[in-house]
């Protein structure tokens, strides 16, 4: 049976451990302690085959069911995982069951909405790093790229040829991605940019001035329109495509609309769109 690669398990060379476990601080990163960690994960790997794994709650940021789940000690896994328990879920072990089974992050669902061999596309642009940088959000660009969303992702992957490229051919071919702008402020414009004059405008030089420019003018415009920021609804519970939501959101700064208000947004935005790109 073939299996699907995932953002965690992408290649059977490395994995993405970042989220494990599950109670470290967001902007904590394994790669900075790569030495003592690696030495943790093999003597866990160990220590896990020559016993029988018994209760014990989870210290600090480390946890010892986080081992190496491959003979080389390069793919770091949880060794309770049931994928490797004959189907049994054994993390009730380390107290975390529940947020340990829970725990994914917003990229991980961003890759699995992507076709097999549009995954590969981007994930041959990690090999060669090894788990620690690939599980580092500073240290590896997919995760940025990932922010783009599906529709970008997409177009950019059947976009290319079947040959892998490098991240720097990939930013040299698509400089729009490189923006300084958040790339979830931006996905809304540039899907609809793709959508009217199809995908070939990433490629063109100039684009990402002029994606910068009118973000830089469409933030400044909305900003001067009175909107029902107090009284709305939470942004992510707005009727609207996750987006333009998002834009919203990481564009416009506002947590809170109502739906009239965001409506505006929507119309004033398309127009704009319309008009400039
Ligand atoms: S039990 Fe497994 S999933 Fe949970 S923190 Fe430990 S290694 Fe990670
Ligand atoms: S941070 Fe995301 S990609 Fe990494 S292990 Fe957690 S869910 Fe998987």
């Amino acid at each position: 049976m073939k299996t699907r690669s995932t953002l965690c398990y992408p290649d059977g060379e490395k994995s993405c451990f970042a989220c494990c476990p599950p109670i470290r601080p967001p902007e904590y990163e394994h790669i900075r302690f790569k030495n003592f960690i690696h030495r943790e994960l093999v003597r866990n790997t160990i220590e896990f085959k020559n016993s029988c794994p018994s209760k014990r709650p989870i210290t600090g940021y480390s946890c010892w069911a986080m081992g190496y789940i491959d003979d080389r000690f390069r793919v770091p896994g949880c060794l309770l995982h049931p994928y490797l328990n004959q189907g049994k879920d054994l993390r009730y072990l380390v107290d975390y069951q529940d947020k340990c089974r829970r725990e994914s992050c917003r990229e991980y669902h961003i890759f699995a909405l992507l076709r097999e061999d549009e995954k590969k596309f981007y994930i041959r642009m990690t090999d060669g790093m090894d788990s620690f940088t690939y599980s580092s959000r500073r240290l590896n660009p997919l995760f940025r790229l990932l922010n783009w969303g599906e529709t970008v992702l997409r177009a950019i992957a059947r976009n290319g040829n079947s040959s892998p490229i490098s991240f720097e051919e990939l930013f040299e071919l698509y400089p729009f991605l490189t923006t300084s702008h958040n790339p979830r402020a931006c996905s809304y414009i540039v899907s609809e940019v793709i959508s009217n004059r199809g995908v070939s405008i990433m490629m063109i030089r100039g684009f990402k001035e002029e994606l910068d420019y009118f973000m830089s003018q469409i933030i400044e415009d909305l900003r001067g329109y009175e909107l029902n920021k107090s009284n709305g609804e939470y942004y992510y519970k707005l009727p609207f495509q996750k987006d333009l939501l998002e834009f919203i959101r990481f564009g416009l700064g506002i947590k809170k609309l109502s739906k009239e208000d965001a409506h505006r947004v929507k119309t004033l935005l398309q127009r704009k769109i319309n008009s400039y790109f």
